[in-house]
């Protein structure tokens, strides 16, 4: 069973070295256990935070263990009358190839439906990424219709989902996001009302000159993922009474440092900031899941993925979507 294992923590920015390939024999299964071959893992920005030995929501990535993560696949030995070989399973099952699941934990594997998901889509927007921008949108931003949302990396995982839910909601969604072809992308694909490539802009001024033109009345909602100068340059746009849900703060998980935004504005602007986790609400998920999976088999919602291939490419992408090399929610396919 090919794996990957945290084997140092970074000293500044994360490495490839930070990660070791092994192998090592599946154990035979015990009653109540089942094997799952994955098809999938999912890279997710908060894997970052836990390369780190730093108090946190989460305990740290232990040293020398399997690097925890999402994963969707497939069941290829049971032992568990609740799973049957062949069944499509969505789990934690870590950067391998192979885990063993006790069936009996509860929430520890779920049971998808690949008729109209492709599997992969429950890693993205049917899967944890997207109950995050339910979650921030529904439960923290509550917008009107007609009101405007913004969004950052918003062709990523979780970004993508949002306009989708705004855009159902009858919200004006503008996203902003790295480069011209993500903020056509945006556009054309996902829905956006318009998308502002903040890499044109060299300071907070300029973008928020060009957050002004693409949100003629204003911002009502912010979704942010992101921190930095694009914080810095969305605050001032904010509406009266406006809500932030503070999702992430990317620019600075790979030990950047992140200027302290206008904590002013917020003030003065009556804001509403909170920062959520998504695995504490999981009363929503149910919903949450119903509504992206029926967005996703409509054609309202497509997704798009960056699929590396191969375990042992599993460090490079993660630390490519820390860069913004990924397009759309990043995986990798075991092969
Ligand atoms: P994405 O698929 O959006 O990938 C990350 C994207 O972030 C990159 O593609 C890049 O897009 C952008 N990015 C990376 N570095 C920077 C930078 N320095 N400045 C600006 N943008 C950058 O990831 P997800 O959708 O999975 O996650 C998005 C955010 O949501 C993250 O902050 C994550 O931690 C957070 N999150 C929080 C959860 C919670 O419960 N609170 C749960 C899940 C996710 P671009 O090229 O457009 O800049």
């Amino acid at each position: 069973n090919p794996q990957i294992l945290l084997d140092n923590r970074p000293t500044g920015e994360a490495v490839a070295s930070n990660f070791r390939l092994v192998s090592s024999e599946t154990p035979a299964l015990q009653d109540g256990q089942v094997l799952v071959r994955h098809h999938f893992l999912s890279l997710d920005p908060y894997m970052r935070g836990r390369m780190n030995d730093a108090k946190s929501y989460a305990a740290p990535q232990p040293l020398g263990e399997v690097m925890q993560g999402g994963t969707a696949g497939e069941v290829v030995e049971s032992r568990s009358p609740k799973f049957q070989p062949g069944d499509k399973v969505v789990g934690m099952g870590g950067w391998q190839q192979y885990s063993v699941v006790n069936a009996d934990q509860p929430g520890a594997l779920r049971k998808v439906d690949t008729t109209h998901v492709p599997l992969s889509h429950y890693l993205g927007a049917v899967g944890m990424p997207g109950v995050t921008a339910w979650y921030g949108l529904v439960k923290i931003i509550a917008p009107k219709s007609g009101q405007t949302v913004v969004v950052s990396a918003a062709t990523g995982a979780v970004g993508s989902a949002f306009g989708a839910l705004a855009k159902a909601r009858g919200c004006r969604a503008v996203g902003i996001a790295g480069g011209p072809d993500k903020c056509k992308y945006a556009v054309d694909e996902l829905g956006f009302d318009a998308c502002i490539d903040y890499k044109l802009h060299k300071d907070a001024a300029s973008l928020s000159k060009a957050l002004k033109e693409a949100c003629p009345d204003g911002i009502d909602g912010y979704f942010e993922n992101v921190g930095g100068m694009v914080l810095d340059a969305v605050l001032p746009r904010m509406n009266a009474f406006g809500r932030i849900a503070l999702c992430g703060m990317i620019a600075g998980y790979d030990g950047q440092p992140l200027p302290l935004s206008y904590p002013a504005l917020i003030l003065t602007n009556r804001l509403k900031v909170q920062g959520f986790i998504v695995s504490e609400h999981m009363e929503v998920w149910p919903e949450a899941l119903k509504e992206l999976g029926t967005l996703v088999a409509t054609g309202k919602l497509r997704p798009r993925e960056s699929v590396a291939q191969g375990l042992e490419s599993a460090p490079e992408a993660f630390l490519g979507l820390l860069k913004g090399r990924n397009f759309g929610k990043q995986l990798v396919k075991l092969i």
